[in-house]
């Protein structure tokens, strides 16, 4: 394809060849382990080849998608017909200054979390189990335990569609249950300043090991999934209301209802994207019918089904 021709040639300006790939099985890279291949997937290393590669897709009108570690995303079995953008190297550094932790959007959030406890500062261990990205934490303004992003966001670089920078303080983020100002939007996190706390390194990593003993105690980590599939309804647990329905263990091919926990709908096998969307179908229709509630999925679900 011509376009695709021009394209490549402009990425190949900014990153090197082998981080440029083609009809890329994001079946790779989703916790879920499902998904069809991408057009064209490019690790982009730096911000400056970031905000390049925002301004070229920008400017041609081309489709794209930021990707954190594919852990809140279900994509679709026939893939998707853009470029999928995922952060490494630069973009992914962590860096202690103080009370403030300073890192790239690509970081590993449990790393995030590791680097504040070594350093003493308290405040993420909510976060040490949270199988994302510091960028994807932020879009979704992840949380657990009573604690989630917004408590300790100080300031967000963004870059918009045409790579415009932009530095948003804590207020601006709009942050809310599972969203902030980026969610839906075609921006680019870059770079996040969080400011802790100073606290003992052991009381906070023995905070941590205990978060993580109870997710391993509860959650179905032995298998693939997305972690909760619907967004906690207004007085309710949509794990709760799964399981009062009677949809424990439902099974659409190899996508189930977490025996051990309602909330997860996880991937046992060779679970297809459709196999998934139509479970979720399923579980939002029978408890709609049972119980009067409306779930809303919180996975992100992308491409072509
Ligand atoms: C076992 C398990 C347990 C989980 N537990 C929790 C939990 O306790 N609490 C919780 O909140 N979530 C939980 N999750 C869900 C998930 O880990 C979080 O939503 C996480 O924040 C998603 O980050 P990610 O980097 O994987 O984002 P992705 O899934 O890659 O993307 C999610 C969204 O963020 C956007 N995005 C990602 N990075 C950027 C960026 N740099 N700039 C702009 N947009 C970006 C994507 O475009 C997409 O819209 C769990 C998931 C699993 C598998």
């Amino acid at each position: 394809m011509k376009d695709d021709r021009t394209l490549t040639a402009f990425l190949e300006g900014q990153v090197t060849k082998e981080n440029i790939l083609f009809a890329e099985p994001m079946s790779k890279h989703t916790s879920f382990k499902i998904g069809g291949p991408a057009r064209i997937f490019v690790r982009v290393p730096s911000s400056e080849a970031l905000r390049a590669c925002l301004r070229y897709l920008g400017q041609t009108g081309q489709e794209y998608f930021i990707l954190g570690k594919g852990s809140n995303l279900l994509v679709g079995d026939r893939g998707y017909n853009g470029v999928i953008l995922q952060m490494t190297d630069e973009l992914c550094d962590i860096q202690v200054d103080g009370q403030r932790i300073i890192a790239g959007a690509g970081a590993s959030l449990p790393l995030v979390t590791q680097e504040a406890a070594k350093a003493g500062l308290s405040g993420l261990e909510f976060a040490a189990g949270i199988p994302g990205s510091l960028g994807g934490a932020i879009v979704m303004n992840a949380g657990a335990y009573d604690g989630e992003m917004k408590q300790v966001v100080e300031n967000v670089t963004v870059y918009d569609r045409m790579g415009e920078e932009m530095n948003l303080d804590n207020a601006t983020m709009e942050f809310g249950y599972r969203t902030s100002i980026i969610k839906d939007r075609p921006f680019a996190v870059s770079r996040v300043t969080m400011k802790l706390t100073p606290s003992d390194p052991r009381k906070i990593r023995d905070q941590m090991e205990e978060y993580n003993r109870r997710r391993r105690e509860k959650q179905p980590l032995e298998y693939p999934s997305a972690g909760s599939t619907f967004k906690r309804p207004e007085g309710h647990f949509a794990g709760k209301l799964i399981m009062d329905a009677g949809l424990r263990g439902l099974r659409v091919g190899d996508a189930q209802v977490s025996e051990k926990h309602c909330g997860f709908i996880v991937n046992i096998g060779n679970a297809s994207a459709e196999d998934v969307k139509e479970l979720m179908e399923e579980v939002q229709e029978r408890v709609r019918k049972q119980l009067g509630v409306r779930l809303e999925p919180e996975v992100i679900c992308l491409g072509d089904f």
